[in-house]
């Protein structure tokens, strides 16, 4: 196929790019490069005659149409977003342009392009999106693509007022549609401001190791890499108007998360006491929601998709690859709010 993938120079979209070039896709990466990208995320696809980076912004419009008219591509896959909750707590108002208005401006301009080829029914246009939508869960059930949305945070509001958008847009003008909410995602490439790898970072830099509130909040975990397979398995086999939960099945409190991390470090790379010592309990997330946990049946049972490691292969796969790449994560550590405690009360 030919992708028009946005937000691909960062962590997920970086992760469908590499998936994709490596099973013979075409790909144009259109990506504001905001403090969240990092082109080296992409520096094994760069000479590939098959990738293309396109610096613009999904609310510019022009930008946009000119990039649907140049390399004509068969599915939009939507990643482009501001997505750190706590940096929505601080400044929302960034997460409304890029996640509410880019996709409104993302979504006319490809209702523009795909009326102008006469309405193939081969486009697609995948949005994809968050579990956080649903709101937040008690100690049972999960969440099934019938879940009625509940967002709480000002980050989870944008992505919900999003994927309505995305169905308004199918149900009115007949744009081809896929959505994915997806639970959280750790793995390679992730910035250093999400808790994964602060925790790792903390714990090579002898730092403390801080948890929200008690460390209760459940969370259902997903290696990046098999993300980026269920989206590209999505796009291409996914039911037109359709939309399907992606999760791990790796259900664990961010304290075992950090607790989990911490057994890893311990066998890889050693010091006198264990890390668990450095674990610092510090004040919560404002909303912070108490549980989330993904029902994934319906990708599972349409696409045949299931996640390939669990979340200790993961994470040991995790940690082993921010101890081989420092110079990448020492480059982004001077950029803004990171290592700096963001999104506290007011
Ligand atoms: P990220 O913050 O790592 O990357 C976002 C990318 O979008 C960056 O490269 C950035 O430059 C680009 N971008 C931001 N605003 C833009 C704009 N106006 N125009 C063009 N590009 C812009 O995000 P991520 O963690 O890779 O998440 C990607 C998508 O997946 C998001 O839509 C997010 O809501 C969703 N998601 C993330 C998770 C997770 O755990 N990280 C889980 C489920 C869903």
């Amino acid at each position: 196929m030919k992708l028009l993938v946005t937000g691909g120079a960062g962590f997920i979209g970086s992760a469908v790019v590499r998936r994709a070039i490596a099973e013979g896709h075409q790909v144009v990466n259109l990506d504001a490069l905001t403090y969240a990208a990092c082109l080296e995320n992409l520096a094994e696809v760069d000479d590939n005659p098959n990738y293309t980076f396109l610096e613009a912004d999904i609310r510019d419009r022009a930008a946009v149409d000119r990039a649907l008219a140049d390399y004509t591509p068969d599915a939009v896959m939507h990643l482009a977003a501001e997505s750190h909750v706590d940096r929505s707590i601080d400044e929302p108002g960034a997460f409304i342009d890029t996640n509410v208005t880019g996709t409104f401006v993302l979504l006319e301009a490809a209702r523009a392009y795909w009326q102008g080829k006469g309405r193939p029914n081969w486009f697609r246009f995948h949005h994809i999106s968050t579990d956080e939508v649903y709101g937040s869960l008690g100690p049972d059930g999960q969440f099934t693509e019938d879940t009625p949305y509940d967002p709480r945070s000002p980050y989870s509001a944008s992505k919900a007022a999003s994927d309505h958008l995305v169905r308004a847009w199918a149900e009115t003008y007949g744009l081809p549609v896929v959505l994915t909410n997806c639970s959280n995602n750790y793995g390679p490439y992730q910035f250093p401001e999400k808790l994964v790898p602060v925790t790792i970072l903390n714990a090579l830099a002898e730092k403390p190791l801080p948890i929200y509130g008690d460390g209760s909040n459940v969370r259902d975990w997903l290696y990046v890499e098999d993300h980026a397979e269920a989206l590209l398995l999505v796009v291409q086999k996914g039911q037109v108007g359709r939309s399907y939960n992606v999760g791990g099945e790796n259900e664990c409190t961010n304290l075992q998360l950090v607790q989990k991390l911490c057994g890893v470090l311990d066998r890889l790379c050693p010091r006198e006491t264990p890390y668990n010592e450095l674990i610092t309990f510090v004040s919560d997330r404002p909303g912070h929601d108490a549980r989330y946990s993904i029902d994934p049946t319906r990708i599972r049972e349409e696409l045949g998709w299931r996640p390939s490691v669990n979340i200790d292969e993961g994470l040991m796969k995790t940690v082993q690859w921010y101890m081989d790449n420092e110079t990448w994560w020492r480059a982004l550590q001077n950029r803004k709010g990171v290592g700096k405690r963001l999104g506290t009360p007011v």
